[in-house]
C-alpha cells in the first residue's frame, strides 16, 4: 500500500477504565433522551476516529476492527474524503436529483457500472441506507418479471424496515415483534459448510448439491415462474461471515438466469475492496443482475445503489424510483472520493494482505484452542466460530467473553451470527501493519482467556 498519513496517533491507548467519567456522564444523558430500542455495542463516546483508531471524550484510543460495520475502509476521516465533503458542503448541500440533478450523482453510477461485474450496458440509481437499496432492487426485479415472489436465504440480513426484515432470517433482535411481514417472500437453505448435514452416502455436501437442495425446495414449493427474484449475500455478513461452498452461487445464478428470475447479489457488507475485489461476486465469476451497495461506498457518509443491467433499472417509469435525499450531492462527493482513494491506495490489495495476516495467527491459534471452530472469511471479512469445546454446539457466552475483554484492553471486535457465536473482524483497510498486530495480539490474549473458562 503506498503511503498514508493519519491525522491521530496510530497506537492505543488506555487513560481510564472504559467507560471514563465524560462516556458515563454521556451515557446518563443518553438514557433520558434516547430509544432503548437504539443499543450501543461501545460503553464509550466517540470524539474522533481516523485510520484504524477510534479516540473517546475521555482521550482513550481505541484499535478499530470493526470499522462501524464495514463502512470506514478509507478511514473514518479519510483526507481526501474530508475535503471533497468540505468543498461540497460549502457549494450547496441539497437540491434533491429528482428536481435539479448535478454531476457526482452521475459520476457515482459510472463508477458503479464500470466496477460491477459483466460486459453489458448498466445503469445506477443511488438511495440512502441498505435496506432502501434491497427494497429497490426488489422492486426493479418485480417490475421487469411481473412476478411477486422473492427468495431469500437462511442466516440473511438485508436491514431494518418491513420489506427487508421480511428477507432477514435472524428473529432477535430485528424481527421480533415487528411484524406482519411483507408476503410473498420464501427462505430457503443456503451453504454452511461448517454446519451443513451431510448428504445420505455421509459425505460432505458440496456447494452444488447445496444449490440444487434450495433449487428444489424453490420448484416444489413455488414455481419458478412465480419468482422475481433470487437475493443473497456472496458471504452472509451478520449471519456469520459464512462463506459459501465453491459452486453454491454460480450454480444459483445459473438457474435464475435459465428460468427468467433475477438475481441480485446483496454485497452492501461485501462490496468495495472488503474481500479483497471490488465485489465478492468476482471470486467466483458470478455476473449478478442487480447489486446492491452501500456500506463502504461513501466513506462513512450514507449512500447506497442499485447496479445492475440497463434493461432491468431503465425499464421503470420515470419517477418510479427515487427519493428526497437519494444520492445526495454531499454523500456522492465523498463517494467519488472514496472510490478514488480505493484505487490509488490499491484498498483491495491491502484488504487480500490485511486477511492473509488475521489468518496467519488466527488459524495458529485455533490449533491451540479447542473452542475455536473455525477460521473462516475472504479478504479483510475474517471471522471465528466459537464452538462448546469439543463439538460443533454455538459458544456465544464465550464470544461475548472476548468481546467484552479485548474491549476492556482497548480493541473493538464485533459479534455476529445466528447464535451469536462468531466474532467478526472487519479493520479500516487503511490501518497500519503495526496498529492490527496489536489489536490481534489483544485479541489472542482475549480467546486464550475465554478459553480457560470455556
Ligand atoms: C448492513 C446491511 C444491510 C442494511 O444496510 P443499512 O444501511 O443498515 O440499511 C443490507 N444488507 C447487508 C448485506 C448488510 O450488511
Amino acid at each position: 500500500m503506498s503511503a498514508l498519513s493519519y491525522r491521530l496517533p496510530q497506537a492505543r491507548r488506555l487513560l481510564t477504565p472504559l467507560p471514563g467519567p465524560r462516556s458515563i456522564a454521556l451515557a446518563a444523558r443518553r438514557s433520558a433522551a434516547v430509544s432503548l430500542g437504539v443499543a450501543s455495542s461501545l460503553p464509550v463516546y466517540v470524539a474522533e476516529a481516523d485510520g484504524g483508531v477510534i479516540v473517546d471524550v475521555d482521550g482513550n484510543a481505541l484499535v478499530d476492527l470493526g470499522s462501524g460495520i464495514a463502512v470506514t475502509s478509507v478511514g473514518a476521516s479519510n483526507p481526501a474524503v474530508v475535503a471533497a465533503v468540505s468543498d461540497q458542503v460549502a457549494r450547496f448541500t441539497h437540491t434533491c436529483f429528482m428536481i435539479g440533478p448535478y454531476e457526482s450523482y452521475v459520476a457515482v453510477a459510472e463508477e458503479l457500472n464500470a466496477l460491477a461485474p459483466g460486459a453489458h450496458e448498466k445503469r445506477t440509481a443511488l438511495f440512502n441506507s441498505g435496506a432502501e437499496a434491497v427494497e429497490n432492487a426488489i422492486k426493479i426485479a418485480r417490475y421487469a418479471t411481473g412476478r411477486s415472489a422473492v427468495v431469500a436465504f437462511e442466516h440473511a440480513y438485508h436491514g431494518r424496515t418491513n420489506l427487508a426484515l421480511a428477507v432477514t432470517s435472524k428473529a432477535m433482535p430485528y424481527k421480533s415483534g415487528f411484524g406482519p411481514f411483507a408476503p410473498e417472500v420464501y427462505r430457503v437453505p443456503t451453504s454452511y459448510p461448517f454446519r451443513e448435514g451431510l448428504n445420505a452416502d455421509g459425505s460432505p455436501m458440496t456447494g452444488v448439491e447445496a444449490a440444487e437442495r434450495a433449487i428444489g425446495l424453490i420448484e416444489t414449493q413455488i414455481g419458478a415462474s412465480r419468482v422475481a427474484a433470487l437475493l443473497i449475500e456472496p458471504i452472509h455478513g451478520e449471519g456469520g461471515f459464512i462463506v459459501p461452498a465453491a459452486g453454491f452461487l454460480p450454480e444459483l445464478a445459473r438457474w435464475a438466469g435459465a428460468n427468467g428470475v433475477v438475481f441480485i447479489a446483496d454485497e452492501i457488507q461485501t462490496g468495495l475492496c472488503r474481500t479483497g475485489a471490488w465485489l465478492a461476486s468476482e471470486h467466483e465469476g458470478l455476473v449478478p443482475d442487480l447489486v446492491t451497495t452501500a456500506k463502504a461506498l461513501a466513506g462513512g457518509l450514507p449512500l447506497s445503489a442499485v447496479t445492475g443491467r440497463a434493461e432491468l433499472l431503465d425499464g421503470v417509469h420515470p419517477g418510479g424510483l427515487g427519493g428526497t435525499y437519494g444520492g445526495n450531492p454531499v454523500a456522492c462527493a465523498a463517494a467519488v472520493a472514496t472510490l478514488e482513494q480505493m484505487r490509488a491506495l490499491d484498498l483491495s490489495g491491502r484488504a487480500r494482505e490485511i486477511g492473509a495476516a488475521i489468518r496467519r495467527r488466527l488459524t495458529a491459534l485455533a490449533t491451540e484452542l479447542d473452542f475455536i471452530g473455525e477460521v473462516r472469511g475472504r479478504g479483510a471479512m475474517m471471522a471465528i466460530e466459537l464452538v462448546e469445546p469439543g463439538g460443533r454446539l454455538p459458544n456465544p457466552a464465550a464470544a461475548r467473553a472476548v468481546v467484552a475483554s479485548a474491549l476492556r484492553a482497548g480493541v473493538v471486535v464485533l459479534s455476529c451470527g445466528a447464535y451469536g457465536n462468531v466474532i467478526r473482524l472487519l479493520p479500516p483497510l487503511v490501518i497500519s501493519d503495526e496498529l492490527l498486530e496489536d489489536g490481534l495480539s489483544v485479541l489472542e490474549d482475549a480467546l486464550r482467556e475465554a478459553a480457560a473458562v470455556a
